[in-house]
């Protein structure tokens, strides 16, 4: 008994924030040997397996097409280029998400403008993008689209963004980076707006062993356009120039990996539920814990609470990471706010990212957390 209680003291061996180790632990065997079908058929770009993934990803989300690129910042940027936005057009999007999601917007020379998120699910208010909307009519800007961003896997409010986008003539382009595998109200991430946006970094609920991205979208015109720009915006083929493009394919190696990786794919986002739920039974007293709309399912990219007001988050994090829990913040500044973005318009104040920036704390999470490690980080909380 004494032995037992000391043991329960000492810390726990290292927890991961993000387990990749214990992933490749469970099919290196496979990976290696898919890298190796590369490198002997050495069809390193545009290979067979980019179309097998590009197959297998269509069909996982039930859209139409699939298009993968080099990153979820090119696929943003993509599906961008084929809109034809440019200087005069505004595309109105979250402020607390990552900077790709304005970025790509900013780069192609529109106007993004910022809009609030709301504090339970920390996706895209709908009243402050009519806000958004009116404040950039004001200003003689177009607008042109909305990025809503599913942030930490949650998918954003569809059926209340839609219509408001539909009255004002905006297309849709969900930036999915966090919440592939997730669903909205019956149908997958990658089926919804216009067009949908993903990332294959490492750390994502889908993460090759290197940058990747995705494009969806059931619009066979938009999926030529997408398929043209990915290679130089090739016509028969890339010496036919009919437009200008980029060069942002997926590595051949990459794709390899990541049909490996989606066959285990739908194991892990359970465990990520059961681990969520797990945390979120025994923290609500502790802090405000997420929140996934009714009849939808997140793909779980971060555990994130808010802490209470006046909580001094730094000092804990410093005291977990003393007892082998690593945490993040996601996201310390919201992003109009930052130097980069500081002169662009925003939909009034954005109280609530703002506010959010100061209390929110992601803790460990993967497919491969263990219930006896999400007891003893509750614990330790
Ligand atoms: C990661 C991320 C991106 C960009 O993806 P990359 O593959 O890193 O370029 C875009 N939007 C959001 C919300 C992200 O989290």
């Amino acid at each position: 008994m004494k032995t037992m209680q000391k043991q329960a003291e000492t810390p726990m061996k290292q927890i991961q924030f993000i387990d990749l180790k214990a992933q490749q632990d469970r099919i290196r065997p496979q990976i290696d040997e898919a890298i190796k079908r590369v490198l002997d058929h050495g069809k390193y770009i545009m290979g067979p397996e980019v179309k097998a993934l590009e197959e297998k990803l269509a069909k996982f989300c039930g859209a139409k097409h699939a298009i993968t690129c080099a990153n979820g910042t090119d696929a943003l940027q993509l599906v961008l280029m084929a809109q034809g936005i440019g200087p005069g057009d505004a595309v109105f999007l979250p402020s607390f998400t990552f900077t790709a999601t304005p970025e790509v917007v900013a780069l192609l020379g529109a106007e993004p403008v910022f809009v609030d998120v709301l504090p339970d699910t920390f996706n895209m208010d709908p009243d402050s993008l009519q806000k958004g909307i009116q404040a950039a009519r004001e200003k003689g800007l177009t607008p042109r689209g909305v990025i809503p961003v599913d942030i930490f896997g949650q998918p954003a409010d569809y059926d209340i963004l839609e219509p408001i986008a539909q009255e004002n003539d905006l297309w849709i382009l969900c930036d999915a980076a966090q919440s592939f595998g997730g669903s909205y109200k019956g149908r997958k991430i990658g089926s919804l707006g216009d067009a949908t946006a993903t990332s294959f970094f490492p750390a994502k609920p889908l993460g090759c062993y290197g940058d990747g991205g995705c494009v969806f979208t059931n619009d066979d015109k938009m999926a030529d356009t997408l398929r043209s720009l990915r290679v130089h915006g090739k016509g028969t083929d890339k010496y036919d120039n009919v437009r200008i493009g980029v060069n942002s394919r997926l590595d051949t190696i990459q794709a390899a990996i990541l049909l490996e990786k989606l066959k285990i794919f739908q194991d892990e986002l359970e465990v990520k539920k059961k681990m969520a739920n797990a945390y979120s039974t025994s923290l609500t007293d502790f802090a405000e814990t997420p929140v996934v709309l009714e009849n939808c399912t997140s793909a779980w990219a971060q555990y994130t609470l808010v802490l209470p007001e006046g909580t001094d988050r730094g000092a804990l994090q410093t005291q977990l990471k003393e007892q082998g829990i690593p945490t993040a913040v996601y996201y310390p500044m919201p992003l109009h706010q930052q130097e980069a973005y500081k002169n662009c318009l925003t939909a009034g104040d954005l109280n609530v990212s703002e506010d959010l920036s100061t209390r929110v704390l992601s803790l460990p999470m993967s497919g491969y957390l263990k219930d006896d490690e999400v007891r003893y980080i509750v614990k330790c909380l």
